[in-house]
Formats: structure tokens, sequence, C-alpha cells
């Protein structure tokens, strides 16, 4: 059981507590401006600061944060939140900070100790974050720790966020495709409909497929997992079946065999040569992203040929994808686009802001004051630090093993 930093601070005096233990002024939540470049999504919107505040919460909004998104100051404000320029102002007093990226080093140094701040954390790649949070005392929940229950279902961002990407990744490849993606009978002559291949049939994967097909057209795709073969073909798709069923824990993939990866190696190529888009989603959490489409594979390829690598920041899918740029060898363009879900931040960010409200329910008791303690599997689940140490394992050892 982890005691929340609300008791602490109620323990304290920090925080008056109202007869019947409601907290006596409102809980401040504090939105920033994102700051990495290129990230154009807000962890909040209107709509959802609309019900934030009638349930008693006071929502501070830094000024533009949402501009990027296309939710102007002005919506905010009439959404009842307040508008404040400058991070002292906001973060004063602030009890929870909402973000899409991880905060940054001079951010976690303004937030009093014992701030919660809920957002992607990414800790692999940013454990200088994470010490940081740990020695100011911040307590962070990394929303990519969410479990895939189905109670939590309303709270994963990472799946939103999937979707998104797919969206656009499925638009990007179309976009780069020297064809007509539909079949069109026209006076000049009948088109004949692209091919377009989806590797990796998980959220984003479905999302892509279901675009193409939208679009017009003709659609394959392959998972590892047996299982996305039934969702492939209810989207109107045709699956690639390989006599392998590479299903690990809680429904993600396992890492194939050498034989395997053979076989997997040779069906995939084929399929890949006579595609006019491929976009590869393929992810084994925690790991490399398995190489599906080698530089030979790329070779084999149509001219005119688009890859879209959604797996281009952790390793790329494709042999030649370089993360954030486009790649151009022998007539195939090969894509590794950052952060494709900033791509469509107004209903991103929409989506998002969703997930952190249903994720907010967790940390409020009935009478509208913070938890006392972090009972809930999921709270549990998603504690990334809390109260100067790391409380997600693989993170703590990653930093050094040892004691939390
Ligand atoms: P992901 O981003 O981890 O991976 C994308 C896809 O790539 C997965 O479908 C995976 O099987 C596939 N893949 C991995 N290695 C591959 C290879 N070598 N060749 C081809 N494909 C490969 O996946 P995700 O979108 O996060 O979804 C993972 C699973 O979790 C899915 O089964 C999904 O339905 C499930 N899920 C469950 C819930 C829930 O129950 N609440 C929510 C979201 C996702």
């Amino acid at each position: 059981m982890v005691t929340s930093p609300a008791s602490a601070q109620e323990a304290q005096g920090t925080v008056p507590a109202a007869p019947g233990g409601k907290a006596a002024i409102p809980i401040v939540i504090a939105v920033p401006c994102e700051r990495p470049s290129g990230e154009q999504r807000v962890a909040t919107v209107p709509e959802v600061v609309q019900k934030l505040t009638k349930s008693g919460f006071e929502i501070r909004i830094e000024h533009d944060a949402g501009a990027d998104a296309y939710y102007p100051d002005e919506f905010f404000r009439a959404a009842g939140a307040k508008i404040v320029d400058g991070r002292t102002g906001l973060f004063n007093g602030a009890r929870i900070v909402l973000h899409v990226q991880p905060p940054t080093p001079a951010e976690i140094d303004q937030l009093a100790e014992g701030t919660i701040v809920i957002g992607f954390m990414n800790p692999a790649n940013n454990l200088d974050t994470v010490a940081r949070m740990r020695d100011r005392k911040i307590t962070a929940f990394a929303l990519e720790l969410v479990p895939r229950i189905t109670r939590a279902q309303s709270m994963d961002a990472l799946s939103s966020q999937a979707t998104a990407g797919g969206y656009v990744a499925a638009i990007l490849g179309a976009d780069n495709c020297p064809k007509f993606l539909p079949m069109l009978t026209t006076a000049a002559g009948t088109i004949r409909p692209a091919t377009v291949l989806i590797l990796g049939a998980g959220v984003a994967g479905l999302m892509a497929i279901a675009t193409a097909k939208r679009l017009g057209a003709i659609v394959e795709a392959y998972d590892v997992r047996r299982a996305a073969g039934e969702q492939v073909r209810s989207l109107g798709a045709k699956f690639l079946e390989l006599e392998i069923n590479a299903e690990g824990q809680g429904g993600y993939a396992r890492e194939l065999t050498p034989e395997e990866k053979v076989k997997e190696q040779e069906m995939v190529s084929a399929a890949v040569a006579r595609a006019d888009i491929v976009i590869t989603t393929a992810a084994i959490p925690g790991r490399k992203a398995p190489v599906l489409i080698t530089r030979k594979t790329v070779a084999a390829m149509r001219p005119g040929a688009v890859v879209i690598d959604m797996a281009a920041e952790s390793g790329g899918n494709c042999e030649l994808t370089r993360a954030g740029e486009t790649v151009r060898e022998q007539g195939v363009t090969i894509i590794g686009p950052r952060n494709l879900p900033a791509r469509v931040a107004f209903h991103a960010s929409q989506m998002y802001a969703k997930n952190l409200q249903a994720f907010l329910s967790l940390l409020v008791e009935r009478d509208g004051g913070l938890v006392k303690e972090f009972t809930d599997e999921i709270l549990i689940a998603s504690l990334l630090v809390h109260a100067g140490a790391v409380c997600h394992g693989p993170t703590r050892e990653m930093l050094g093993g040892g004691k939390a």
C-alpha cells in the first residue's frame, strides 16, 4: 500500500480539510505547454476542463498551451480554466500536473515535493528525468504502464494515441504514393486499386487497415499473433497466414525463434514486393523493434512504393529507416516519422484528455479530496516514482537496481 502525497500534506497541515474530509480549497490541476519540438498536443481540452471544474477542481492552463492543437486560450477560459502566463504562477499550489510528454528538468525543479505528475514518461529513454523526479520527491504516474484490463480501457492512452497514429500513417502513405488508392473506371481507362500491406495488426495497425480500406485500396496484413487474423478479416482485409503462433503474455507478441524468423521473412518479403504502400507497426514492448524489411527486400519493391515505418523511434521495422527522416532508395520512399499522433493534434488531444479525466477519477475520493493511499491496481501498476523511490521495477533496475 502506498500513501498518497495528499495525506502527507494533510498530515503536515498544508491542505486544510473541511468537515467530512473534503478539501476546503479546490485541488489545483496545472496544464503546461508541451516543450519538445514537434509536440502539438495538449493534455486537456475545454470539454474536459468544463467537467473537471464542475467536479470542484481548479484548472490552470499555461498561456497558449492548446494553441498548436487549435484550442485557443479563450475556449479554455470559457470552460472555466484560469489562463496563466509563466510557470511560477502555474505551478504555485498545484497538486497535480497533466502532461503529454515527460516534464523537463527545469520544470521538475519548479514543482513542490509531493506534486503528482501524470503523462507519458517513456522511462527507459528518460532515466535522468525519472531520477530527478525521484530526488525531488515528485509522484509520477506513467500512462504507458496502465494495465490493459477492461476497467482501464477508458484511460488507455497508448491505444487512443496509436489509433491516431495508425490513421495518420495511412494518410501519409497515400499522400506519398504516386498512385490512386481506389479502383477507378474512367473515360481515360481503368485504374487498378493500389495494394497496401500492414505489418503488425495491433491498435495502430487495425486503424491503418480501416483507413486504407476506406480509401479504396486492396489491403493485406500480417501479425505474429494468430488472434489478430479475425480482427483483420472483420475489417475486410486479407490476413497473411504463417504457421506460427507467437502470442505471448497479456495479448502481446513474444520474440520469434531463429527458424521462425526465416519463415516469416520469406512470406513477408513476397508480400512487401507486391505492395504499393507498406505500413509497419510491429513492436515488442521494451525491446528494439524487429526488422521485417531488409535492404534486400527493399531492392525487390516496386518503383514508387512507399514504406511508412511507425516503429522508427524504437529502431525501425525496415533496415533502411532513419527516425525523423525520409530515405529514397532505388525508387522506394522510406519514411520514419516521429510522433504521428501530434499530426492530428486536435483529436489526439481530445482522446488523451478523456483518458486523463478517467485516470483522475481514481485519484479522487467521493468527497472530492485526493485518495489517501494508492490501493487501486491501476494506480499501483502505473506509479513510476513516489516519495523518493522508483516504484517500477524494470526502471529501477535500469537506474542501477538496488533498493527502490
Ligand atoms: P504493439 O504496439 O505492442 O505492437 C503492434 C503489433 O505488432 C502487435 O499486434 C504485435 O503482435 C505485432 N508484432 C510484433 N512483432 C511482430 C512481427 N515480428 N511481425 C509481425 N507483427 C509483429 O501492440 P498494441 O497495439 O499495443 O496491441 C498489443 C495487444 O494488446 C493486442 O492484442 C491488442 O488487441 C491488445 N490490447 C488490449 C487492450 C485491452 O484489453 N484493454 C487494449 C489495447 C490493446
